[in-house]
């Protein structure tokens, strides 16, 4: 049989990106996931990402992908009256996406499926067993696989994370996103999407190229002001999404052979449009480490701390920018997320 090198759990963008690294390294991932291109594509979400993306999409696989999932794109951002142009690569301006989350989430399937990476779809993982040897998870039809290295990228699921009960922390108060997509009844610009900061969270509005927009609105958790948009929706069109957007992070990042990439390490608010770049960067830099534990297992212990140091750092740095961005913007939850610096 042959032996597993690392399990990838998720086919999210960082697991995606955590085994296509570990395929051009020469080593054997398998993932498991609960998406299948059946069950992908089945509801339309939309979500916002930079060019950068797709630019680390491609060193990552050789393909760009995020293009063949737009919904729509824009040239800048409108934030309090100021405009700030996307990226320009050379002298070209390069667009942000708003993406089809089912149609992008398929292609990473598809992409991963072509580059004759094995995976087991539609499948749960129900448990997990860690020792200093091997990691062992249990799927919802019984079977048991084992493997040297775990690599969780089940996003908000934390499925290592909360099997495992590893600790937490957090650096915001309870916050929720909403989104979905509608006709609105207020004019905005169509080459740009919209940051709209109110005192107590904000709003994305995200121009589709069919006259819907797409919309995201975050805000402090039982909050009555802010539910979603509903005084700008005409004919609404979609199911509203919503989700814990509490800004958290287990500490640390790895335990006996698992590594946290992605949402399923730490999770901040969707402003900047970190998520989907983030999952990437820390899929990738999992799987790197990964790669580093396979050939040399005596180095193991410093090798995860590395990974956990680089996160953390990232991670720091990120809610730091956060934090800033809304303070300059007066969004008053700005003040909540001082008390939580550690
Ligand atoms: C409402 C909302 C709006 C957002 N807007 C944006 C945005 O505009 N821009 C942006 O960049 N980010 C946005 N985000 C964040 C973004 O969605 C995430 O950061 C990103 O998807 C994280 O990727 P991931 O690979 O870590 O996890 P995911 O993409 O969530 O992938 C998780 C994977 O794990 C699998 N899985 C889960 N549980 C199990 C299990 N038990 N066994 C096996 N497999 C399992 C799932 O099937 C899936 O394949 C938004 C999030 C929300 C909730």
């Amino acid at each position: 049989m042959d032996v597993i090198d690392t399990i990838i759990l998720g086919s999210g963008p960082s697991g995606f990106a955590a085994a296509f690294t570990l395929l051009k390294a020469g080593k054997k991932p398998l993932v498991i996931t609960r998406n299948s291109f059946n069950n992908v594509c089945s509801e339309v979400t939309i979500e916002s990402v930079e060019p950068v993306v797709d630019t680390l999409i491609n060193d990552i696989c050789g393909k760009t992908i995020a293009a063949t999932a737009s919904l729509g794109i824009f040239g800048g951002i409108y934030s309090d009256g100021q405009y700030t142009p996307t990226k320009f690569s050379g002298n070209s301006l390069r667009h942000g996406i708003h993406l089809d989350r089912g149609v992008f989430n398929a292609q990473l399937l598809s992409v991963m499926t072509n580059a004759g990476i094995n995976i087991i779809h539609d499948t749960k993982a129900r448990n997990i067993f860690n020792d200093n040897n091997q990691v062992t998870i249990v799927l919802d039809d019984g079977r048991r696989l084992t493997a040297s290295y775990l690599i969780d990228c089940t996003g908000r699921k934390q499925v290592a994370g909360r099997l495992l009960q590893l600790p937490r922390q957090y650096y915001s108060p309870r916050l929720t996103v909403w989104s979905g997509i509608d006709r609105i009844n207020i004019q905005i610009p169509t080459y740009a999407a919209s940051f709209i900061s109110e005192e107590n969270g904000w709003t994305w509005l995200a121009p589709l190229e069919n006259g819907l927009t797409g919309w995201t609105r975050v805000a402090l958790t039982n909050h009555a002001a802010l539910t979603p948009p509903f005084s700008i929706m005409e004919n609404h069109k979609t199911g509203v999404r919503s989700a814990d957007t509490r800004w958290r992070l287990f500490r640390p990042l790895y335990s006996g052979k698992i590594l946290l990439a992605g949402d399923a390490a730490g999770v901040l608010d969707p402003a900047a449009g970190q998520g989907i770049l983030n999952a990437l960067w820390t899929g990738k830099i999992a799987a790197e480490a990964a790669v580093k534990m396979i050939d040399e297992p005596t180095k193991e212990q410093t090798i995860v701390q590395q990974y956990d140091t680089w996160h953390f750092k990232r991670f720091e740095m990120l809610a730091e920018q956060l934090r800033s961005y809304y303070k300059v913007r007066r969004i008053i939850f700005a003040v909540f997320l001082e008390l939580f610096i550690t």
